[in-house]
């Protein structure tokens, strides 16, 4: 029996979306059909984020377009031919219902809810987020850190040689802005080629992918690439910004109260949003900017960031779930596009005389 869902479809290149039926046809076909065009797809193809509960399913198609679609008995029926039910996934229902249960409260939420309608959740969060003090910011970071090492764990298998190699490679950035952040390179065998950023400074990344660099000529210039970019989410306080964009009560509390005391808690949330949602595309284009300026300033050519976005382009599966680093970090041809003309410019144009 064929099943139709009203979603929402946006094609990935520009902004905004639009209403969507989809057709779940019995021979393994979903139909997507909107105002102005209709597509096909096989469902096989659709890979579907591990789904929250009361959260809509994203689902990402081969070519970047994104399908929102709302939470139904239909579309869990239907999704559920394509679903997800690993490991990973049922750590992270654990790990969201933790971080629901810490969050509920339902006078901030209002207040919340009144705060993103009056002034915007992205702009107070911002600005929550440059008024935490750096120890504060450190605790918050750690706790996060410790939620996903304990919900996704993953040892360390690189022998030591290698991880004093790539120790040496993010000094040589961070010594080159001054050591303004204190950064700490931790890996983890992941299984998949991902790296995380957390408050404070911790780095956390996939020794498949420092070891994809790695067989690359210049492949040390690649890896820089990547911890500069994570240097960047660090240094603009991304992580914090996602926390508190996730959290309307808690920038309410903050706004109204000046109380961050439960920033801490809340950032048990922050491994599940990195790897459910990844950084907001505006994130991704700041982190890229300052990130060619941690590479020129240590002396290392910028191109190597849009390289090593080639690079992890085919490091994602052809199917299955997708966790690797490009699905955490959106990435599209035009942010490389982008980075390529940006890191080919001189840095600084000559002042005219
Ligand atoms: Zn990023």
């Amino acid at each position: 029996m064929n099943t139709a869902v009203a979603a929402r479809y946006s094609d990935g290149r520009r902004a905004g979306d639009e209403p969507v039926a989809l057709t779940f046809l019995a021979d393994g076909t979903v139909e997507i059909r909107g105002e102005t065009f209709a597509r096909t797809e096989q469902l096989a193809a659709f890979r579907p984020a591990a789904p929250l509960a009361g959260v809509p399913y994203f689902v990402r198609l081969p070519d970047r377009a994104l399908l929102e679609i709302p939470r139904s008995p239909e579309a869990d029926a239907a999704l559920g031919a394509a679903g997800y039910r690993g490991r990973l996934h049922r750590r992270l229902e654990w790990l969201e219902a933790r971080a629901v249960a810490a969050a509920v409260c339902t006078l901030l939420l209002v207040a919340g809810v009144a705060l993103t309608v009056w002034f915007g959740l992205p702009a107070a969060a911002a600005r929550v987020a440059r008024s935490v003090p750096a120890d504060l910011e450190r605790r918050a970071g750690n706790f996060a850190f410790d939620t996903f090492s304990q919900q996704v764990g993953g040892g360390v298998t690189l022998p030591a040689q290698d991880q004093i190699r790539a120790a040496r490679i993010l000094g040589r950035l961070t010594k080159a802005r001054g050591d303004r952040v204190k950064a700490e390179l931790i890996f983890r065998n992941l299984n998949v080629p991902n790296a995380f950023a957390f408050p404070g400074g911790k780095i956390v990344v996939g020794e498949s992918l420092y070891l994809a660099c790695l067989k690359e000529p210049q492949g040390e210039d690649l890896f820089a690439a990547i911890l500069a970019h994570e240097l960047a989410h660090v240094e603009s306080r991304h992580g914090l910004q996602l926390i508190l964009r996730n959290s309307g009560a808690l920038v309410a509390m903050a706004v109204i109260t000046g109380d961050l005391s439960s920033l801490t808690a809340f950032s048990a949330t922050l491994p599940i949003l990195l790897i459910q949602q990844g950084y907001a595309r505006e994130f991704e284009t700041e982190a890229d900017t300052v990130a060619l300026g941690w590479l020129r300033a240590a002396g290392i050519n910028p191109t190597a960031l849009p390289a090593a976005l080639q690079l992890l382009e085919k490091m994602r599966p052809k199917s299955g779930p997708d966790f690797t680093y490009l699905s955490t970090h959106p990435s599209t041809d035009d942010r490389i596009k982008l980075l390529k003309a940006a890191a080919a410019a001189p840095a600084a144009p000559p002042a005219k005389p």
